[in-house]
């Protein structure tokens, strides 16, 4: 990745410390500013660093499948790794208990508060 501005390469490229779906990146050649869209693979030094949890749901019953899978899409579809189609493919499937994938703490907070406000309950069980 260089500078879209002055060309500057790689070394003079200063990154966040944090990786994230979207980072500023900032130009120290010209002081040039822009936002990067980063599809990271979970690097493993993230890992030992912050707490990944693995999400699942229990529907309560059959009346309830239509109306949990709303508000789960609601609740969960900006998370970095949630993906739709997995969810969809188990109320697909009929499963009583669906698996969300895996979670970020920082994540997890925001998620349980929308939980509360949805009436819904998610359980997170912490990986590492
Ligand atoms: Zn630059």
């Amino acid at each position: 990745m260089s500078c879209p501005i002055c060309g500057a390469g790689h070394d003079s490229i200063r990154r966040p410390v944090e990786p994230s779906a979207m980072e500023v990146h900032l130009c120290t050649s010209c002081g040039h500013e822009f936002a990067v869209h980063c599809q990271y693979p979970i690097p493993e030094e993230y890992w030992s660093k912050n707490k990944i949890f693995l999400g699942t749901y229990t529907v309560p019953n059959e009346n309830e499948v239509a109306k949990s899978y709303i508000k789960l899409t609601k609740i969960l579809r900006y998370c970095e790794w949630f993906q739709l189609s997995k969810l969809e493919q188990q109320r697909i499937e009929g499963k009583k208990t669906w698996e969300l994938g895996q979670f970020l703490d920082v994540e997890v907070e925001r998620i349980k508060e929308e939980c509360r406000a949805h009436a819904i309950s998610i359980c997170f069980v912490e990986t590492n």
